[in-house]
């Protein structure tokens, strides 16, 4: 019988209430200079997770990490500004707590919790065991919680104390260890759309490298329907063509392995027919619209021409399933940002008409935003790495090391229709969640 990961949708409140549930959560997020939140988004990504859990009358103890202090503690690291923003949204009180797990400061903090109180730990990676994944530490961590709850999908591609080993420790001891809202759905829309994807399959590809995203095209490869390349990635696929891409970036070292993957890939792959070429790549660039044979010694192609636009709309618009990472050109520009922007649109313009749309990669959101069409897409991941890598299928330490439970199969044996019953306001996603056939 199939699995799936078990989630905190299938526990009851029962369950929760008066228990003492440890969060990972990633509150990973950008400050300015004035230590101000610049992008809440991870932040309103887990409210659903922390409103169920405190309705539910639970303990929650909410475990982040927040850049890179190298296991000591530093002032400009604190989670302090993340424990004001939840104060702020919520209402609640949501006091930071400084004390060292194993303390026993932190424990008797902690069994002092009444049912539906939230704290946040601070940062955890002031504590040199988290990311060595040190045992001692994970158990530490694991003491604190009767049960766990995965909700940091940005770090689920890392085993780390906090993600891997403290609900080892928990699940060792009897308790269970699930997915968060966030953490399900990303899961749902990464993983589970794509092994069963509705046809036709299009993925969109593009940035910076093909090497960094080989492993998602490698795994993606034989089961899209159409792979449509764009970005600085479609000009070495250009030169595998044996084209001339003047002065654009060129992996010189892939234009192998991308003439392989048009070997294997034959008509399923669609490159650049036309693209937006200058002389050099700044904002304030002279641009102009050449065919992809037609580029110049000089040139330096930043964006997709609008043949191309058009070519790729054809195979956005009727596909049941696009998956969508890499610019299509240098869209923080504004000379180069109009592909993106109007593949961004295209892509919200189908998912209004039933198609299941999924944005991952940092700069793939930030354009959809840019573009003003994010809220429409099915969902936007809030993972980078962890987003490829379980694309690419790749098992997640983050996402192997919660519970799964058999998958209840409906009458026609398919797997059951778990339309979202969530439309929360904060979280960045939106459009038809179910994403029907057409
Ligand atoms: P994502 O974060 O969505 O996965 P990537 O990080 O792979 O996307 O790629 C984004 C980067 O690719 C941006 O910095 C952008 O400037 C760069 N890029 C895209 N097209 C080009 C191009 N034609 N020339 C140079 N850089 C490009
Ligand atoms: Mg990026």
């Amino acid at each position: 019988m199939a699995q799936r990961t078990r989630t905190l949708s299938d526990l009851e409140a029962a369950e929760l209430r008066g228990r003492r549930v440890l969060v990972r959560v990633d509150y990973n997020v950008p400050l300015d200079d004035d230590r101000r939140i610049t992008d809440p988004i991870r932040i309103e990504a887990t409210l659903p997770t922390l409103r169920l859990l405190v309705d539910a009358g639970a303990r929650v103890i909410l475990v982040s990490h927040l850049g890179r202090p190298d296991g000591a503690p530093d002032p400009a690291g604190s989670l302090a500004p993340v424990a004001a923003w939840l104060e702020d949204a919520t209402g609640w009180n949501v006091p930071l707590l400084t004390e060292a797990p194993g303390s026993s400061e932190l424990a008797t903090r902690v069994a002092g919790l009444e049912d539906g109180e939230v704290v946040l730990l601070e940062n955890i990676r002031f504590f040199p065991g988290e990311t060595s994944n040190d045992p001692a530490f994970g158990t530490a961590l694991g003491e604190l919680g009767d049960l766990f709850v995965g909700d940091a999908f940005g770090v689920a591609h890392r085993a780390h104390a906090s993600n891997v080993g403290a609900p080892t420790v928990i699940r060792a001891g009897g308790g269970t260890a699930v997915a968060g809202r966030l953490m399900e759905r990303e899961i749902r829309f990464l993983r589970d759309t794509l092994r069963s994807p509705v046809r036709p399959f299009v993925s969109v590809m593009g940035g910076a490298k093909i090497s960094g995203k080989i492993d998602l095209i490698e795994a993606i490869l034989p089961t899209v329907d159409r792979l449509l390349v764009g970005g600085a990635m479609a000009n070495t696929f250009l030169r595998a063509l044996g084209l001339d891409t003047g002065k654009s970036l060129v992996e010189e070292d892939r234009v192998q392995m991308a003439a392989d993957l048009l070997e294997r890939g034959g008509d399923k792959i669609l490159l650049p027919v036309d693209v937006v070429v200058a002389s050099e790549i700044s904002p304030s660039a002279q641009t102009r619209i050449v065919d992809r044979d037609d580029v110049g010694t000089d040139d330096r192609i930043g964006d997709i021409g609008p043949a191309t636009r058009a070519l790729f709309a054809s195979e956005i618009r009727g596909a049941g399933t696009v998956v969508w990472n890499g610019p299509m050109g240098v869209a923080e520009l504004a000379p180069f940002a109009e592909g993106t922007f109007e593949i961004a649109r295209i892509l919200a313009d189908a998912t209004d008409q039933g198609t299941l749309s999924v944005v991952g990669g940092g700069d793939s959101a930030a354009a959809a935003e840019a573009a003003g069409v994010a809220a429409r897409m099915t969902h936007i991941s809030t993972g980078g790495g962890a987003s490829l890598d379980l694309m690419a299928g790749k098992e997640l330490p983050g996402v192997s090391v919660l519970e799964v439970v058999d998958e209840v199969a409906d009458v026609d044996g398919d797997a059951p229709d778990d339309a979202p019953d969530e439309a929360p306001a904060q979280v960045r996603t939106g459009g038809s969640t179910d994403g029907g056939a057409r």
